[in-house]
């Protein structure tokens, strides 16, 4: 059987139906015949995951995502069975959780298992003494922060794919929320996580992540985007739901303005959740058709909230002075209450995008230091990064904010790309290029929360340099030394060594 599958998967990256046959069987021992699926059934099942690019390959009949098998395990011992059998037998895994990643991550794009970890989906403890919860890899963001909500509490990684993205997954791909001025990124969430090594080792580590026992490896797992083992449970911060909440809308004479307020709030000491800063385009054509009012120029909305009001209310007018000693003008506070309402508005129908358009975020980092030069610089290489005639779109906004930076969120869209899939592939990764050479001569990191996939693989190599690239690698060997765990992804090595 061991033989057979590395033939397969080395000679063709599909296995023979005998080979198919056995390994089936082995899940089915494992999960249950009513959890695994093989070929199309497969295939047909899990569309692969929402990335323009998994779309328009899968419109065109050449899916991405190519399992051979999916399984669907619904506790941490079979997903450690799966593995340590996956591993014997070196057959690729690609862990999936709710498929709403945006760079192609989740797709088993050489073959091999997909392994659909939605059936991990239990809350295993609350301690409402230390506000944190220690929660299952496959449980949906939204279902969880419903369950929390029972008791008062609420989980503040808050993205706008909470109904479709999976706690692991979010964890998988580094990922952000509409808080995370306040709260952080899910990094910021996650105190501990339990892990299922690529040879089947399930790993607990320390509760906490403020100690001195070694280096920090919860976080290792933290962005790893499947690559390094399964993130099968983690423990994670969780908060009281607000108290009290306070809303500011402001009008900026220049994006430069609203950067140096944002910069002077952030570096001061205040935490407001929300700072979203609009430049003028996405002003006008997102935030006008979010709070229903056409607004002009450069906009920004600030949510302050807390336990305590009266230190809820300073702050909040606290944030509104700095923003007035900077040239803002205030505006309707209620805007930025209809901004909160209807904050998903712009990922969801009619106003995302669909086929034939071509569509990206490309979000960016960097230090305060270079923020207004990465925003020039990336807007300005993305507006020349092909022939006018396509027509390319651009909003951008900065709504990520740390006490040292801040992020740029460039949502991009060509109105109609050629017919021809390779034709549109290949001006989709032009638009890529031109905003991954811009944000590192700007001095910026290429991504903030949405992962690498098979989008960025290319560039990772530039972000990292040779160096940095042995040292993932070295970490993906020791750990992965066949290769098993979603090979090619994070721009690493994809060939499974048999
Ligand atoms: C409309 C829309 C809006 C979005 N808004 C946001 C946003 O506001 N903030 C944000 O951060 N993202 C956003 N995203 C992107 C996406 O939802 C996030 O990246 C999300 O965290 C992915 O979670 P998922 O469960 O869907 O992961 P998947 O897409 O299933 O997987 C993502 C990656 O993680 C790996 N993986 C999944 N589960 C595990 C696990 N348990 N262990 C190890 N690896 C695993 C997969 O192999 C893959 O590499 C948005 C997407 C859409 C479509």
């Amino acid at each position: 059987m061991v033989s057979q599958v590395h033939d397969a998967y080395r000679r063709s990256q599909t296995f023979s139906p005998e080979t198919l046959a056995s390994i089936t069987s082995e899940l089915v021992r494992i999960v249950g015949a009513d959890r695994v699926w093989s070929g199309q059934q497969a295939q047909q099942r899990y569309p692969g995951d929402k990335s323009w690019l998994t779309i328009v390959h899968a419109h065109h009949g050449r899916p991405l995502n190519q399992p051979e098998l999916a399984a669907a395990p619904t506790t941490v011992e079979q997903v450690a069975k799966i593995m340590q059998f996956a591993s014997s037998t070196k057959l690729a895994v690609t862990p999936l959780g709710g498929g709403s990643g945006v760079q192609g991550a989740a797709n088993a794009n050489l073959g091999g298992l997909l392994l659909d970890l939605t059936g991990l989906n239990r809350i295993r403890e609350v301690d409402e003494q230390s506000l944190t919860c220690t929660v299952e890899c496959g449980m949906n963001v939204m279902a969880f922060d419903a369950e929390l909500g029972k008791c008062g509490l609420t989980f503040t990684h808050d993205p706008a794919s909470a109904e479709w993205a999976s706690i692991g997954g979010a964890i998988a791909a580094r990922g952000s929320g509409v808080l995370s001025t306040r709260y952080g990124n899910i990094q910021d969430h996650v105190l501990s996580v339990e892990v299922v090594l690529p040879d089947g080792q399930v790993v607990q580590l320390p509760a906490v992540p403020r100690h001195g026992v070694g280096p920090e490896l919860s976080q290792l797992f933290v962005g790893s985007e499947g690559v390094l083992g399964i993130v099968t449970a983690a423990r994670v911060k969780v908060q009281r739901q607000p108290k009290a909440r306070r809303f500011s809308a402001i009008q900026f004479p220049s994006l430069a303005a609203g950067i140096a307020a944002g910069q002077e709030i952030m570096t001061t000491g205040l935490r407001p959740a929300v700072i979203r800063l609009y430049d003028a385009k996405a002003t006008a054509l997102s935030l006008s058709k979010i709070v229903r009012s056409s607004l002009e120029g450069v906009a920004m909305v600030v949510m302050v909230e807390g336990q305590h009001a009266a230190l809820v209310d300073l702050e909040s007018s606290t944030c509104e002075q700095i923003c007035i000693s900077h040239g803002g003008k205030l505006l309707d506070a209620q805007m930025g209450q209809l901004w909160w309402d209807n904050r998903y508005d712009m990922s969801r129908p009619p106003h995302s995008p669909e086929l034939p358009q071509i569509w990206m975020t490309m979000d960016a980092v960097s230090d305060f230091r270079s923020i207004q030069g990465l925003y020039d610089g990336v807007t300005q290489a993305l507006a020349k990064s092909i022939d006018p005639k396509w027509g390319l779109t651009l909003k951008t906004h900065l709504s990520h904010w740390y006490e040292w930076g801040a992020m740029i969120y460039a949502r991009v869209g060509v109105p109609r790309g050629p017919d021809n899939l390779d034709e549109a592939v290949a001006l989709h990764d032009q638009i890529v290029a031109a905003a991954v050479r811009a944000t590192l001569a700007a001095g910026g990191v290429i991504n903030d929360h949405h992962g690498v996939g098979m989008r960025l693989a290319p560039h990772m190599a530039a972000q990292f340099g040779s160096a940095g690239m042995s040292l993932l690698q070295g970490v993906k060997s020791g750990l992965d030394p066949a290769g098993i765990l979603c090979p090619g992804k994070l721009g690493l090595n994809s060939s499974i060594s048999i």
